[in-house]
């Protein structure tokens, strides 16, 4: 079972993750986009690290929430909305449980991943963050860790697509050939989920 600690303890590995990478993010982004997605994560992670170091949800729902909510209100860009639905959606779909199943959070990590496509209009193949979360959201109820190489695999495969939303569009072709930020910051979610699983 999956309790609130395990849902905390992730957004502490991801916020360390995206402290690491905030560099080669904001690389990725300054070949396709506006050079600020790794200060933009670091930004709204280190906001979730905060809040949750003060406040205690109860549930795995309200952790996810809250943190999504502190995304949203601190990342500037196009991600904080979509990372912040992510959640929040994820959050609002475990409900009040106070422990869940992989099978569950699976579920709901689906849903989630189904509203940031909502919100943002992409779909597979148009280089953004849910070339990784689908196929992770696909393997997770599996396991954490495939989920973690199906996002790392999804991420990869954005190099050869051209961007067909957000800002990296307004290049067109010349946004072929560059693996997209949002994605391999998606990754290193998923990748932090199976390190907190481990
Ligand atoms: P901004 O583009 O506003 O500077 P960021 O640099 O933080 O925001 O995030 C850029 C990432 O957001 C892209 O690499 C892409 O993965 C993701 N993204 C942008 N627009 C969309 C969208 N409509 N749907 C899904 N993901 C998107
Ligand atoms: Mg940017
Ligand atoms: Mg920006």
């Amino acid at each position: 079972m999956l309790d609130t600690d395990f849902f905390r303890r992730w957004m502490t590995a991801a916020a360390a993750s995206v402290d690491r990478e905030a560099d080669h993010l904001t690389d990725l982004d300054s070949a396709i986009g506006d050079a600020d997605h790794g200060s933009n994560l670091q930004r709204g992670f280190a906001a979730v690290k905060a809040v949750l170091e003060k406040d205690a949800p109860a549930t795995p729902g309200a952790l996810l929430a809250l943190a999504g909510r502190q995304l949203i209100s601190t990342v500037g860009g196009a991600s904080g909305p979509l990372y912040g639905t992510l959640l929040r959606r994820t959050g609002k779909a475990l409900g009040d449980e106070t422990e869940v199943t992989q099978e569950q959070f699976a579920q709901a990590f689906a849903a989630g991943v189904a509203a940031v496509g909502q919100l943002g209009g992409a779909q597979a193949g148009d280089k953004t963050m849910l070339d990784a979360l689908l196929p992770a959201a696909e393997a997770l109820a599996l396991s954490f860790d495939g989920a973690a190489d199906a996002a790392r695999a999804g991420a990869e495969a954005t190099v050869p697509m051209r961007a067909r939303k957000g800002r990296a569009s307004y290049l067109g072709e010349r946004s072929i050939g560059h693996q997209d930020p949002g994605a391999t910051s998606a990754a290193l979610l998923v990748d932090a989920l199976a390190e907190t699983a481990d």
